[in-house]
């Protein structure tokens, strides 16, 4: 520990050293956590307003878990009641499986990964102060952390070798103490529109998480329960309380959410405009409802409706989702696509004639909505047809195609996918592409293809089969390979969506 606490004090010399030697920028924000100044090898930046901290601040210095996936670029950070998944260089944010935005997103500057330290404190429980003049961010942890070794920033004791990695595995901060458990004995709203938890030990909520469909804010309680009596009343695990002709709120309803984390959860069902304010009296934390444009400051709600960049896991209680697929049939009108010359078919008849069957198979189920870029012989431009999903902000993306080579021996099914967020859909809907077909199996392959390229979220191409070889027409062109085809890809669909 002693080791690695020395070395980011040499490096972070050096590097303030060549910092002032290079520009006369503003000098590089400070960080304090409970008072208490955090090093690191690099500095901090500040970014269109927002403070970007070295990963080793979050792990090191402030304790959490840190994951780093350099291939997907993702970064994971946890503690024992969140989990945010942050990806470079995107706005979307998930945070135990839900989707949120920022407007500080995560970059990489000079090859190393840099992260939004208020957004993601915030999330894990930590209140922020920025001091203008002195350049400081102030972190404030309502648990005191155990009293670290003191670190003279002047004198490093003991010279080490620069060149001995730090080991990541091996956190400086000691784990949190655990806190007794809180106590719910009461959960009620009152005509001001306010709910008040009564409690006894009860930390206050986390930020609440906004979701959309119906438009609703989830808090959670960390480290929190019910009084028996009061979840003895509860029915199918929850209390629910639908409101009629209440212009901010439409309902609420609480559960207990999970036990290990031992979390409490209050969803409130609210109209577009509505906000809240937090406060705590003893024994009673108070939600008070309003008009956004009457909450006082600044609104402690994420204005910008969560964007879905990969399926939202969905949550107990929270299943009442509808996704949003879009089937893409390739090629349409004067671009016919490839041609079976044994059966002298056209590739965008089996493309189109898939996908509507794979629609009707689809849409058997409530949970899913389908949007097809066409519905008959028309020609789309593909970039229309990246648009058409964007403006959807739809879940999943699937074009449908078939395939053709000179050689006419070369046969089977083949599933492409482009970015890293669509390789999971890729192999779970090949599995079922290679079930429906019934032919060879060319694997999962990576290629950049427009309409799968440019999109944003997770999106395939299927090529079902080879219609240049005769065998693969056969199937491709019969009525009954593509509704077993449209059967197992909806199940593929389903499978990978979570929907049970
Ligand atoms: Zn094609």
């Amino acid at each position: 520990m002693k080791k690695s606490v020395s070395i980011v004090l040499l490096l972070s010399l050096l590097f303030t050293m060549f910092a002032s030697i290079g520009h006369a920028a503003a000098a590089p924000p400070k960080l304090y956590l409970n008072g208490k100044q955090l090093m690191s090898d690099v500095d901090p930046q500040i970014k269109n307003g927002s403070t970007l901290v070295p990963l080793a601040i979050l792990s090191d210095g402030l304790g959490y878990e840190v994951e780093w996936e350099s291939v997907t670029k993702k970064v994971t950070v946890k503690d024992d009641n969140t989990v945010i998944e942050l990806i470079i260089g995107e706005s979307m944010v998930r945070v135990n499986g839900v989707i949120m935005e920022t407007e500080s997103k995560p970059q990489l500057i000079n090859w190393r990964t840099m992260v939004p330290v208020r957004f993601v404190g915030e999330l894990l429980g930590l209140d922020f102060e920025w001091k203008n003049t002195e350049r400081e961010v102030h972190m404030f942890d309502k648990i005191v952390p155990p009293v670290k070794e003191p670190v003279d920033p002047i004198a490093p004791t003991v010279p080490v070798d620069p060149l001995v990695p730090v080991d990541p595995t091996n956190p400086t901060v000691p784990e949190k103490p655990a806190l007794p458990t809180g106590i719910i004995s009461g959960v009620t709203l009152n005509e001001q529109n306010v709910i008040t938890i009564t409690h006894t030990g009860v930390q206050k909520p986390n930020k609440p998480l906004l979701l959309e469909n119906p438009r609703r804010m989830v808090f959670d309680i960390p480290n929190a329960t019910y009084l028996p009596e009061l979840s003895a009343t509860f029915v199918n695990g929850q209390s629910e309380t639908t409101l009629m002709d209440n212009p901010l709120l439409n309902g609420y309803r609480y559960s207990q959410f999970s036990n290990t984390p031992l979390t409490a959860r209050l969803v409130v069902m609210i109209n577009p405009d509505t906000g809240y304010v937090l406060s705590e009296t003893e024994n009673a934390i108070h939600l008070s409802f309003m008009p956004s444009s009457e909450v006082p400051i600044e609104p402690t709600i994420p204005v910008v409706p969560p964007i879905p960049v990969d399926p939202p896991l969905p949550l107990p209680g929270e299943s009442d989702e509808v996704y949003d697929i879009v089937l893409d049939p390739g090629h349409g009108a004067k671009d016919p696509g490839a041609l079976s010359k044994s059966l002298n078919r056209w590739e965008k008849e089996f493309n189109l004639s898939v996908a509507l069957k794979l629609k009707a198979a689809l849409e058997k189920d409530k949970r899913i909505k389908v949007h097809l870029t066409r519905t008959d012989d028309t020609f789309v431009e593909l970039v229309d047809r990246v648009k058409f999903a964007e403006n959807l902000k739809a879940d999943v993306f699937i074009s449908i195609h078939a395939n053709s080579y000179d050689k006419t021996s070369v046969n089977g099914s083949e599933t492409y996918y482009d970015r890293p967020n669509s390789k999971p859909l890729a192999d779970i809907i090949h599995k079922h592409v290679l079930a429906g077909m019934g032919l060879a199996d060319r694997k999962v392959k990576k290629a950049g293809y427009k309409v799968i390229k440019q999109t944003t979220m997770p999106a395939i191409l299927i090529e079902a089969g080879y219609l240049s070889n005769s065998t693969d027409s056969k199937a491709l062109f019969n009525d009954a390979v593509q509704n077993r085809l449209a059967d197992e890809v909806t199940k593929g669909i389903k499978e990978y969506l979570n929907l049970k």
